[in-house]
């Protein structure tokens, strides 16, 4: 679906109140604007982007999920390097504005069957050496007060978040070993259900958590470890909720309202995450904002998935030979997907989903999780890190006042971190 967009002609902004939260000045969805980042525009255009910078720059900027230390532990990914493949790396995490980096350690359950504590120890290392080695620039924080305390001297705090609870491999003293080691947050699930939790993934299943499941939650709220529902069941949503003595979040999940798919939050479960203080960052991952783009890019992956499957098994053997012939079935899905990417929804989507939450939770309970490197398609005008500012200056076109904006750009989220992790 091509998007319309409706450029607005003696634009007023609409003062939404919110019981019980801070107001905020928010335009209603319908009336939207002809995008202001990067065009050439009069001298109120100019203006308005240099405020939008400014305030941008000024802000703590916290981006609860990215995946990131893949490409570091995979593909000898430097993060001092400014690269021009992936979405993040140092340089263009100054030049974007981010402050608080949210880096997954993501261990693929299936592909690392058999040696996931291995692999979850393996990417610790490559995140500690590349700490070690941009010791200026960057450093591992385990409180909101370290990460203040980081941000303030000019470098990036990292914090590092288990995606999938598989990696605790069912032990409650691997979770305490990786919680030693600098984990603050973690992801009940990522798109398998495991043996005490259910996943969106397999939302047929309507699966929530064992008792086993309720042990790891409030082991982590004894821990002082947040607990991250962004791939979770609406089943283990809700049983999270009833047994969580903690607020908790979702690092990177959208609006199932806007973007009906399993994957997203629904409103109702979305209000109870926020009646407990909790915050939702929005996910700039296309397929989870525009369901009719994630459509047409999963008919092209059905699609394609055959001759993968059978460049997989015929080249199991020869790793690097398979290597060359999937990226260059990645390359030709590409092509194929061209003429509707060309025509997909811009950075605007995003602050279409942080409005929808806002509106219904509130200015309190909203932030930013990225997915970057951890998808493959994000909205044009939100390649990689260095686009954050258009977000400001969308909500800031949209009428967010400033001390809306700074809160999803990080307030929130450092809010209800300070609440769990200290
Ligand atoms: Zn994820």
């Amino acid at each position: 679906m091509e998007p319309t967009f409706f450029p607005i002609t003696g634009y007023k902004p609409v003062l939404i109140s919110f019981p019980n939260h801070a107001s905020a000045i928010v335009l209603p969805m319908s009336q939207k604007r002809m995008p202001a980042c990067g065009k050439a525009g009069g001298e109120d255009d100019a203006n308005e982007m240099n405020t939008a910078s400014a305030l941008h720059q000024d802000a703590l900027v916290f981006d609860a999920h990215s995946d990131t230390l893949l490409r570091v532990a995979d593909k000898n990914y430097q993060l001092a390097d400014r690269h021009t493949e992936g979405d993040m790396d140092l340089p263009r995490m100054r030049e974007g504005g981010l402050d608080v980096a949210g880096l997954a350690i993501f261990v693929h359950p299936r592909k690392h069957e058999g040696r996931i504590r291995e692999r979850t120890l393996q990417l610790f290392q490559a995140l500690e050496r590349q700490l070690d080695l941009n010791s200026d620039l960057m450093t591992l924080a385990r409180t909101t007060a370290e990460a203040e305390t980081i941000v303030a001297k000019g470098k990036i705090a990292i914090f590092v978040g288990l995606e999938a609870g598989d990696a605790i491999q069912d032990s409650l003293d691997l979770l305490r070993e990786y919680y030693e080691r600098g984990v603050r947050y973690m992801t009940l699930t990522w798109i398998n259900s495991n043996n005490w939790a259910g996943s969106s993934g397999e939302s047929e299943k309507k699966q929530g958590m064992t008792d086993f499941g309720f042990k790891v939650v409030e082991e982590m709220n004894r821990l002082g470890m947040m607990v991250d529902l962004s791939h979770a069941s609406d089943e283990t949503v809700r049983d999270a909720l009833r047994v969580s003595a903690q607020p908790m979040i979702l690092s990177h999940s959208c609006s199932r309202s806007l973007c009906n798919i399993p994957r997203n939050i629904p409103d109702d479960l979305a209000q109870a995450i926020a009646e407990r203080g909790g915050v939702v960052g929005v996910n700039y991952c296309l397929d989870y904002l525009d369901a009719s783009f994630g459509e047409r890019i999963k008919a092209l992956r059905d699609q394609f998935a055959p001759r993968e499957k059978e460049l997989r098994e015929h080249y199991k053997d020869e790793p690097e030979v398979l290597q060359q012939h999937l990226e260059a079935l990645r390359t030709e899905r590409k092509q194929a997907a061209a003429c509707f990417l060309a025509a997909r929804s811009d950075y605007r989507i995003v602050v279409d989903h942080i409005d929808h939450f806002v509106r219904l939770l509130g200015i309190d309970h909203v932030g930013l999780g990225s997915d970057f490197d951890g998808v493959e398609y994000f909205p044009s005008g939100l390649e990689d890190v260095t686009k954050l500012p258009c977000l400001t200056e969308e909500m800031q076109a949209r009428g967010y006042d400033e001390v809306a904006i700074r809160k999803i750009l990080g307030g929130n989220f450092m809010r209800v971190f300070r609440k769990v992790i200290g």
